[in-house]
């Protein structure tokens, strides 16, 4: 019962404004953006189905069903839900979305036992961020490539913001040539402790392994889990007929995951002076 409670508390001022409601819209080719005005959700399509990445908050979950309607799609049609982090403003909705579409959840193997825990137990925030645990149907090893008709996903363990916490790649049509889009998962750690983690010791690690995956994948469609990432609103102001899409910015992919790399190690150089 506590637990309910908790995970269906009144949302704080800011996780209201994440979760404003938006237009949904094509960013390119087969790939839709379904997501709330802070919290990215994405749809790529397929006549042979369609795979949602991330839910959202638990909240978020109708507003991802209707912007799928909305775009004339059948949420039924959804086959595959894939997941960037398992922290409960991108993971709280994959419960109510499974139920929803009936879709096979497949998650890397550390974040599946956070998304079955309904983000109990997290390294870093314990049971401060719990949201409805959902069943994984399938684990994701580094590399492994999602089809679905002419879908190709490709999953990259990225971790260090959760243990799990993976990245996508896919080929996208953009305006007549082929692009590459990446997704990138989360590249910060608010609050963490980087230098003698006793429950992550290895974070560091992670995260260094992590932005050398980042720097070699292609990232022409600049896309992740935080529209403030990737700038989406100002882009989606942007985007007009005729004119290049501005959701390609290879150069924006580059900065942001340079600057996101120089914040981790300036945070982990604190805490190795202040002892861990
Ligand atoms: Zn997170």
């Amino acid at each position: 019962m506590l637990l309910a409670l908790a995970a269906s508390a009144p949302l704080s001022a800011e996780e209201a404004r994440w979760n404003a409601p938006v237009a949904p819209f094509r960013i390119a080719g087969n790939l839709y953006y379904v997501g709330t005005a802070e919290l990215a959700s994405y749809l790529v399509v397929d006549p042979q189905g369609m795979i949602l990445l991330d839910g959202g908050l638990e909240a978020s979950a109708p507003l991802i069903l209707d912007n799928i309607r909305a775009l004339g799609f059948d949420p039924k049609r959804v086959r595959y839900l894939i997941n960037s982090q398992a922290h409960y403003d991108h993971a709280g909705g994959l419960a109510a979305l499974k139920e929803a579409t009936g879709a096979e959840l497949l998650a890397s193997p550390a974040d599946a036992e956070l998304l079955e825990r309904g983000g109990s137990g997290d390294f870093q925030w314990g049971d401060r961020f719990i949201y409805p645990p959902v069943q994984v149907d399938g684990r994701l090893r580094d590399g492994a490539e999602l089809k679905l008709g002419a879908i190709r996903m490709t999953a990259y363990l990225t971790p260090g913001h959760t243990r799990g916490c993976t990245s996508w790649t896919m080929p996208v049509q953009v305006d007549g040539r082929a692009r590459q889009a990446l997704f990138v998962c989360g590249a910060s750690a608010p609050g963490y402790t980087l230098v003698g983690n006793a429950a992550y010791p290895w974070i560091m690690d992670d995260f260094r392994r992590s932005f050398a995956t980042w720097r070699k994948l292609p990232c022409d469609l600049f896309l992740g889990a935080h529209g403030s990432y990737f700038g989406l609103a100002e882009k989606r102001a942007r985007m007009a007929p005729g004119r290049p899409n501005p959701f390609v910015d290879p150069k924006g992919c580059r900065a942001f995951l340079q600057g996101a790399e120089q914040r981790i190690e300036a945070q982990a150089a604190k805490g190795a002076m202040q002892g861990g």
